[in-house]
């Protein structure tokens, strides 16, 4: 099965572009990376619990490779949580070196790998 991450279109990483395509105080989840031939390469995978917009800013010039984003808006916490970890399985990179963390009071397992 092909491995995808549910995300819209790549954007390039600026403040500009994440006003433009993430509105303020929305939780979910992101994907970072570059592209060669049309072609986006996920170099980090995260969500945020509090607000997507101002995460991703916070990503802006801190690694040469993070160039573009994706991004999905979630309903929950858990969701964004059961998302990340999906993603964080099945884009496995360097620069995700932990398990995604919990929420808050989240008492729910990895989808994945029950961890
Ligand atoms: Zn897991």
């Amino acid at each position: 099965m092909m491995k995808t991450l549910g995300m819209g279109a790549s954007h390039r990483l600026n403040v500009t572009n994440i006003n433009r395509y993430v509105r303020m105080g929305r939780i979910g989840n992101y994907a970072l990376g570059y592209k060669e031939d049309g072609i986006f390469y996920v170099c980090y995978v995260g969500r945020s619990d509090t607000d997507l917009n101002v995460r991703l800013k916070e990503h802006i010039d801190e690694n040469s490779d993070y160039e573009y984003f994706k991004f999905k808006y979630a309903e929950t916490v858990a969701d964004a949580y059961m998302t990340e970890c999906r993603n964080f399985h099945d884009f496995p990179n360097e620069n995700n070196k932990n398990h995604p963390a919990k929420p808050e009071d989240y008492v729910g397992k990895c989808p994945v790998c029950s961890e």
